[in-house]
C-alpha cells in the first residue's frame, strides 16, 4: 500500500508539465491548411467516388501511399493485410501515431452529389454497392492534410510520426490485423495516439470527451433447443418458440433491474429465426442481438446476465441447455484524460471555446481501442460535417433530421470540414511533439 502511494507520488512528480502552443504556430498551420486545400477537395472526391469495403482496400492504400511517399514518409504497405504504415523521423522526440481508416460500407449513396459512389464489390459472395457514409474519406483527407501540414513545418518540431491507414474498420477487424503484423513491433511504439470521426456536428466545430467515448460491443447469438412435432399436439413437442419469446422479453430485466441504473448498458435483440409455418413447431430458435456497455463492470454483469436467463428460459421449460455465444467485437476507448486536457486547450484557443466542446460518448463501437489498450496514452474526438444552419434546424421540433453516419444520405460539407479536421489533428500532434 505504502509502496503504492509513494509510487503515485512520483508519477505526479514526474508528470511533464505542458507549454502551451506559441500562436504564431497555430495561425502558421491555418495559413497552410487553406493554402493546400484545393489539393485536399480533390483527393477527397476521388476517394468518395471510389470506395471500397473491408480488406479490400487496395486503390485507396495506393493512392495513400503514393501521396505519403511524396511528402517524404518511409512507406511500409500491406500490413495488417491492405493497412499501410508511413513514417517520418524528425530528431529526437516523442513518437505521435495517428489514425485513419480506409474503408466503406457495403450500401448505396442516396445523396444525389456529383461525386456521389456508384461502385460496387462481392461481399460474403453477394454484390453489393459501396458507399463512404461513415466519413472515412473525411477522415484520409484530413490525415493526409495533417501530415502535409507538419512536414511543411519540419522545422518547427522534433520527434517520429507514424501515420497508420487502417482496413476494415466497419468490421472491427483491421486494427487487430495490423497489431498481429506486427505493427508496433516493426515501427515505433507510440508514446502519444490520435484518431478524430466526423461528425452530424456543425463544421467548424470539434468534440470530445475524458474517460470513455465509444462502447464495448459483444454479440449475441443463442439456439434454443426443442423437439418439432405437429402444432394441433403441443404435449408431443418442445417448443422453442415459447422459450426464445420467454428470454426475449425476460433478458431486459438484466438491464432495466440487475445493473446500475447510472451505467450506460443495452441489450438488443436483432433477429429471431425459426419456424416455417403457422402449424408446425420447429427443432430450433434463433436468436442474435447486441449488448453494449462503457465500463467493464457493466460489460460483465450483462454477459453474465445474458447467459443465465438463456439457461433459466430453458430450463423452465424442461428443454436441454441453449447453444449460447457471446462473442467479443471490440472494447470502449478510454480517452487519456492528461492528453485531452492538454489538447482541449489548444482546441479552445484556436476554434474559440464555442466550437470545441466536451460531448457525450457514443453508443457506437470503435476498433482504435486496441492500440489505446496496448498502453498508449490516446485521444480520440470528433470533427462537424455539417452546416450549422441545418444542425440548428435539425435540433428545432418539426426540423428537418440530418442523415447520420451509415446513412444513405451523409453527405458531409467537404469545406470546411476537412480544413477544420486537418487543423486540428495537426494542432493536437504539434501539441505534444518536441520543439
Ligand atoms: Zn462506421
Ligand atoms: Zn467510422
Amino acid at each position: 500500500m505504502k509502496h503504492a502511494l509513494i509510487a503515485a507520488v512520483l508519477s505526479l512528480a514526474a508528470t511533464p508539465t505542458f507549454a502551451q502552443l506559441p500562436a504564431p504556430l497555430k495561425s502558421d498551420v491555418t495559413t497552410r491548411v487553406n493554402g493546400m486545400y484545393p489539393w485536399l477537395d480533390t483527393i477527397y472526391k476521388d476517394l468518395h467516388a471510389h470506395p471500397e469495403i473491408a480488406f479490400q482496400e487496395v486503390r485507396t492504400a495506393g493512392k495513400l501511399a503514393a501521396e505519403m511517399r511524396k511528402l517524404g514518409f518511409e512507406v511500409t504497405e500491406k500490413v495488417g493485410k491492405t493497412g499501410i504504415v508511413a513514417v517520418l523521423k524528425n530528431g529526437a522526440g516523442p513518437t505521435v501515431l495517428v489514425r485513419t481508416e480506409m474503408d466503406g460500407l457495403p450500401m448505396e449513396e442516396k445523396t444525389g452529389l456529383p461525386y456521389a459512389s456508384r461502385a460496387k464489390a462481392v461481399s460474403n459472395g453477394s454484390e453489393s454497392f459501396v458507399t463512404h457514409s461513415c466519413g472515412h474519406d473525411i477522415h484520409m483527407s484530413s490525415w493526409l492534410g495533417a501530415a502535409r501540414t507538419l512536414v511543411e513545418m519540419k522545422a518547427k518540431w522534433k520527434g517520429t510520426l507514424v501515420f497508420i491507414a487502417q482496413p476494415a474498420e466497419e468490421i472491427v477487424s483491421g486494427a487487430k490485423a495490423m497489431l498481429d503484423d506486427g505493427l508496433f513491433k516493426r515501427f515505433p511504439k507510440p508514446d502519444y495516439a490520435f484518431a478524430l470521426h466526423s461528425w452530424p456536428l456543425a463544421h467548424g466545430t470539434v468534440g470530445f470527451n475524458n474517460g470513455p467515448v465509444s462502447s464495448n460491443s459483444d454479440s449475441i447469438e443463442i439456439v434454443f433447443k426443442g423437439r418439432g412435432g405437429h402444432g394441433s399436439a403441443p404435449d408431443k413437442s418442445l417448443d422453442p418458440i415459447t422459450i426464445a419469446a420467454r428470454f426475449v422479453v425476460d433478458v431486459q430485466t438484466v438491464v432495466s433491474r440487475e445493473k446500475d441504473p447510472k451505467e450506460f448498458g443495452v441489450v438488443t435483440i436483432g433477429a429471431i429465426n425459426g419456424g416455417t409455418v403457422g402449424n408446425i413447431i420447429p427443432d430450433s430458435v434463433q436468436v442474435r442481438g447486441t449488448i453494449r456497455s462503457y465500463s467493464p463492470d457493466v460489460r460483465a454483469k450483462l454477459l453474465e446476465g445474458v447467459r443465465r436467463v438463456a439457461n433459466a428460459s430453458a430450463a423452465m421449460a424442461g428443454a436441454p441447455a441453449p447453444d449460447v455465444q457471446l462473442v467479443s467485437g471490440g472494447a470502449a476507448i478510454v480517452n487519456s484524460e492528461a492528453l485531452v486536457s492538454k489538447t482541449e486547450a489548444v482546441f479552445k484557443d484556436a476554434f474559440g471555446a464555442a466550437n470545441a466542446q466536451r460531448m457525450p460518448a457514443m453508443t457506437a463501437s470503435e476498433d482504435f481501442s486496441l492500440f489505446v489498450n496496448e498502453g498508449i496514452p490516446s485521444m480520440f474526438f470528433f470533427t462537424g460535417v455539417y452546416d450549422p444552419k441545418a444542425v440548428l434546424d435539425a435540433e428545432r421540433e418539426g426540423g428537418k433530421p440530418i442523415a447520420f453516419n451509415h446513412s444513405p444520405f451523409y453527405a458531409p460539407v467537404p469545406e470546411p470540414s476537412i480544413k477544420t479536421a486537418a487543423q486540428a489533428m495537426s494542432l493536437a500532434v504539434l501539441n505534444v511533439l518536441g520543439r
